[in-house]
């Protein structure tokens, strides 16, 4: 697990009045227990990896309140969870990454939504959209419209997203339909306070558990014919009692201003940035008064016809503020408008760019252009003057570097498993000639990147195999299909190695074993190695003891598997060469063992200083280059890329060429080592040993050493 929640777990326990400090993923996860809930579930992944890893984490506290926890294997197992709330009055929360995980679970969630729930549900979605965005720049708010499912998007200040929890589980009953909450990366990590309620029980939990089901009724089946009269609820029944509720709890809220001719409608998640923009522009003071009135929309979806028409009806101009195509608040807002026959004029994409993240600059040049066309008499030269200044500062930066500052690409961890099978594969393709290289999500995807440039494709999480069987039959040579473990589990088994199998594929897969999904904080998987694994490996890799991947993919009827050791690179190109030659037609399987690096430092370091400040002897390996033999041609480094294998100056006057050289914090994994021999590099590598707490032996052997040594020179 990424890190110890020991802390975080003791502001979950507050009572009521007591002040919550923390971030706003925190604050969700307290705010679920706040409302009750009986069960939650979900899966890993940036920004809100964090609620189901403090829930994992506080497992006996949860037990203590009757609260089950399901750490999901996929987002389709999490969404599906929700179907307790279906037939049960009992209130659940599932969370995930969007737009990926919630694409993995909108099987599901349809059928969810179509059966609709007796007991509130809610899913918390981490919104990956802007400029940090680590996958497809996609929208929830799409699968909202689709399924009808109500999208909150909160204001980001930890009291708001509280009470939108709260209130989202009260809307869910309402209206007996799911609800969404979307979360920004910066909403999730936030740091705020709020003034915490006790936690409440739920009427039924693993310490009230039910006599029993309820009598039989179709009606809670998403299934025809019931699926028809459902089809009619959504629209007659869930969403005008959803608006109704959002009105009556005035859940969007309206911030006055003295302008009141102009309005902006935001996104509740971007308010922030709004104010932000308007404070550039001297509209707004320090605590965000704006003189622009605003309406934060913390329900996205459904908007209240009431409210638009409220807001709107007496102002000549609205600038609705939407991040991401398609526009769908803005597409909305023009129906209501119409429908409501007020002739306020309604700008949003036309002012500010069409797609892509609204950071300040796009903020405050939007808004110059919406009060430059509705508000004139209004001085925005603050905002102008701002964004110049922004503009040289860019150009300063481009001048005093000559030219923009070259690109630095994510990369594995200093000494990561990984590495050295992109090494392997960097060299035996030089024998059987360049794959094409079906790419997946995980950490071996920053091979996608320099020095490995590898990857023609990424279809999706554990989809590596299944996007390669399109390309084989159309290919002389085989293409490469590589998944980590959390891809295979997830979805990779399945979809990748039965489906090739079903068809008799000829493909090459390797599954990188790592033991953990790495990619989203090292959470656990069915084949992580466990407690004892982990005490018996000690320092060395802990994966290789668990052979549930080998053993699932054989009961599949995998004839060829092969398991290898990351780290011996040239065994690695000579697994990889038989599997691209063999002359065996079918799947053929290469299972790269190797503990994520980041794992087994957190497990063996703490060991080490403990060990240390006991006195014991303790040996550290640490790879080096002799910078007198170096030549120079850097060609470790292309065929590493590891951050901690890099270049100094050239100590040799008469040599001009920078040398290799390994700085401070090699963990001495050995790939320097493997790949000088697997290349046939130059015999610039040493590996050393760096005794701590040495013994008299020790210091005896290397005072002979340093006298030979010495004596040699
Ligand atoms: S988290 Fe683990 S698997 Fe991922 S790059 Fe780091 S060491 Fe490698
Ligand atoms: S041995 Fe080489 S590849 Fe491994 S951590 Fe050290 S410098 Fe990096």
């Amino acid at each position: 697990m990424e890190r110890s929640f020991a802390k975080e777990i003791e502001s979950l326990k507050l009572g009521e009045g007591e002040t919550f400090h923390g971030e706003g993923i925190l604050a969700v996860t307290k705010a679920l227990l706040q409302s009750g809930v009986a069960y939650v579930g979900g899966y890993q992944g940036a920004p809100v990896s964090h609620l189901l890893d403090v829930m994992v984490q506080a497992r006996e506290y949860m037990d203590a309140l009757g609260v089950h926890v399901e750490a999901c294997t996929n987002e389709a197992s999490a969404a599906a969870m929700l179907g307790a709330s279906i037939n049960y009055p009992m209130r659940g929360a599932v969370t995930w990454k969007s737009i990926v995980g919630t694409n993995v679970a909108s099987d599901a969630l349809s059928y969810l939504s179509t059966a609709g729930v007796l007991g509130g549900a809610l899913i918390v979605v981490g919104e990956d959209y802007g400029e940090g965005a680590s996958v497809a720049l996609e929208r929830t708010h799409a699968v909202a419209l689709k399924s009808s499912l109500w999208l909150l998007d909160p204001r980001p200040n930890l009291p708001t997203i509280v009470r939108m929890v709260e209130a989202g589980f009260e809307l869910s009953e309402a209206s007996n339909t799911p609800v969404m909450l979307e979360l920004r990366i910066r909403a999730c990590h936030l740091q705020g306070a709020f003034a915490a309620r006790a936690n409440r029980p739920s009427p039924v939990s693993k310490n009230h558990p039910l006599d029993g089901p309820p009598s039989f009724d179709y009606e809670r089946l998403s299934h025809p014919p019931a699926t028809f009269r459902q089809e009619k609820l959504k629209a007659d029944v869930r969403l005008p009692a959803a608006r109704r509720f959002v009105a009556e709890h005035e859940l969007n809220e309206t911030f006055h201003g003295d302008v009141t001719e102009l309005g902006i409608i935001v996104q509740g998640g971007l308010y922030n940035n709004v104010v932000r923009a308007l404070q550039t522009l001297g509209l707004a003071d320090l605590y965000g008064a704006s003189r622009i009135p605003i309406l934060a929309l913390n329900v996205v979806y459904p908007l209240v016809p009431e409210e638009i028409s409220a807001f709107c009806g007496a102002k000549q101009a609205v600038l609705v503020v939407e991040e991401g195509m398609p526009e769908f608040i803005e597409q909305d807002l023009a129906i209501q408008l119409r429908r409501a026959d007020l002739q306020t004029r309604l700008h949003g994409k036309d002012m500010l760019q069409l797609a892509g993240e609204y950071t300040a600059d796009v903020m405050v040049n939007g808004l110059i252009k919406f009060l430059g066309a509705h508000a004139s008499a209004l001085d925005t030269t603050a905002g102008a003057r701002w964004l110049a200044k922004i503009g040289q500062t860019k150009h300063a930066a481009l001048e005093a570097l000559d030219g923009p500052l070259p690109p630095r690409p994510p990369t594995f961890c200093v000494g990561c498993p990984e590495r050295p099978v992109f090494s392997a594969i960097t060299l035996a393709s030089r024998e059987f000639g360049r794959p094409h290289i079906a790419a997946d999500i995980g950490c071996h995807a920053f091979a996608t990147f320099e020095p490995f440039s590898m990857g023609n494709s990424i279809l999706g999480y554990g989809m590596s195999l299944a996007s390669s069987a399109g390309v084989r039959p159309m290919q002389t040579r085989r293409p490469l299909a590589i998944m980590g473990d959390g891809g295979f589990w997830h979805n990779g088994l399945l979809s990748g190695a039965a489906s090739n199998l079903l068809n008799k594929g000829d493909g090459v897969l390797v599954v990188m074993k790592n033991g953990y999904t790495s990619a989203t904080g090292t959470q656990d998987v069915i084949s992580s190695p466990d407690k004892a694994a982990k005490a018996q490996a000690d320092a060395e890799s802990a994966v290789h003891a668990d052979r549930r991947i080998e053993n699932t993919l054989r009961g599949l009827g995998v004839k060829w598997l092969r398991s290898v050791d990351n780290y011996r690179v040239g065994a690695v190109a000579k697994v990889l060469k038989e599997a691209m030659t063999t002359k065996y037609k079918g799947l053929k399987v290469i299972i790269a063992e190797g503990e994520c690096q980041l794992e087994r430092q957190r497990r063996i370091r703490p060991a080490g200083a403990k060990a240390l400040a006991a006195g014991a002897r303790l040996v550290r390996v640490k790879y080096g280059v002799d910078e007198d033999t170096c030549t120079g041609d850097h060609s470790c480094i292309r065929l590493s890329g590891c951050p901690t294998l890099t270049i100094k100056d050239n100590p040799d006057p008469l040599r001009r060429d920078p040398v290799a050289t390994v700085i401070e914090g090699c963990v001495g994994c050995g790939l320097c080592g493997e790949n000088a021999h697997a290349a046939v590099l130059c015999p610039s590598f040493y590996r050393a040993e760096i005794v701590q707490n040495p013994k008299p032996w020790d210091r005896l052997l290397a005072g002979v050493r340093t006298t030979i040594r010495d004596w040699l020179q």
